[in-house]
């Protein structure tokens, strides 16, 4: 086994089925259908820690509900909890765990128990919360490869719909940009137009003009992206969604990629060629510095985007 991300000796307790159980006697059935046929969808979110404040605030929880809810859809599960109850449960576990640092929240959705391909139930739901540190790349970047792996299309596994199935495609070029020495990939749509990464979405600067692939180019709807997308243009920096081609990513002056786990993550070369002057750049910094401020609530702008967990 190898990880690089182990903080499994700091989860004391989890929520499984609604319910806090310590994190050793959380189970789920080994014919369960969210794990034979992957029928399992999720999220992934942060708190970060407000040190002046001494509280924790959970990143965009509504929105990431509101995204899990269309997942749920998808998948058609019987009767799944409610946006309301899942709240409840992440609050409940990460008041359990008393985490005071920056947190990673997952939250999964599953048929359980024994079922077909088709099974549309038990379904069982999981929260599980552990501290996760800022990515070590934040400041230094990383370069990219262009994965030869094709991104999963609108009309064979939907890459809007947040499924633990989708995450095959991404393994198999995370792999590849790993056996490379690469620190990432981006993998390209059936057409050769830029889709995203295995666990994030693509900013690239031309012409002084940040611009991401729109939300047809088979990415996840990402909230870091959408953020992103909002901030930039009160800090003058102009972005639009729009196609992406393979050669502009040589082209690009700058270029991160982000997500809830990397935030916002320079890119420094796309295949060895490098972005700009290969470090990152300006305006990525501008971002990164902006981003941070919002999420920590180390400014009132946004208050909405922010739950706070102890005083609430
Ligand atoms: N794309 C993929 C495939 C992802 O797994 C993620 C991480 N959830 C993202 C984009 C970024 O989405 P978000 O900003 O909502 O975390």
């Amino acid at each position: 086994m190898t990880t690089t991300d182990d903080s499994r000796s700091d989860i004391k307790w989890v929520s499984q089925n609604n319910k806090l159980v310590p994190y050793a006697e959380a189970k789920i059935s080994i014919m369960a259908p969210g794990l034979t046929f992957a029928a399992l969808v999720f999220e992934g979110f942060r708190a970060y820690w407000n040190a002046e404040r001494e509280d924790l605030l959970i990143f965009r929880l509504e929105d990431h509900l509101k995204r899990l809810e269309f997942s749920m859809a998808l998948l058609e599960l019987d009767d799944p909890p409610s946006r309301e109850t899942f709240a409840k449960d992440i609050l409940e576990t990460l008041r359990a765990n008393e985490f005071r640092a920056d947190t990673y929240i997952r939250l999964q959705v599953y048929v359980d128990e024994w079922g077909s391909m088709n099974s549309t139930g038990p379904v069982g739901s999981s929260v599980i919360c552990r501290p996760r540190p800022r990515v070590a790349n934040f400041q230094t970047g990383q370069n990219f490869i262009v994965s030869t792996w094709r991104r999963n299309g609108e009309n064979a596994s939907p890459s809007r719909m947040k499924a633990s199935g989708n995450y095959l495609n991404s393994r198999l070029a995370g792999l590849e940009a790993k056996r490379q020495g690469a620190g990432g990939a981006i993998m390209l749509n059936d057409d050769g137009t830029v889709g995203e990464g295995p666990g994030g979405c693509l900013f690239i600067l031309r012409d002084g003009v940040f611009i991401t692939p729109d939300v047809t180019s088979n990415i996840l709807e990402s909230i870091t992206r959408g953020t992103i997308l909002e901030i930039g243009g009160p800090l003058g920096i102009p972005m639009v969604e729009r196609t992406v081609g393979r050669t502009e990513l040589y082209l690009a002056e700058e270029a991160f990629y982000c997500g809830t786990g990397q935030e916002i993550m320079p890119i420094t070369a796309f295949d060895g060629k490098p972005v700009g002057t290969g470090e990152p750049g300006p305006l990525t910094r501008k971002l990164q510095i902006r981003f941070d401020e919002i999420v920590r609530g180390a400014t009132d702008d946004h208050d909405d985007w922010r739950t706070p967990v102890y005083k609430s």
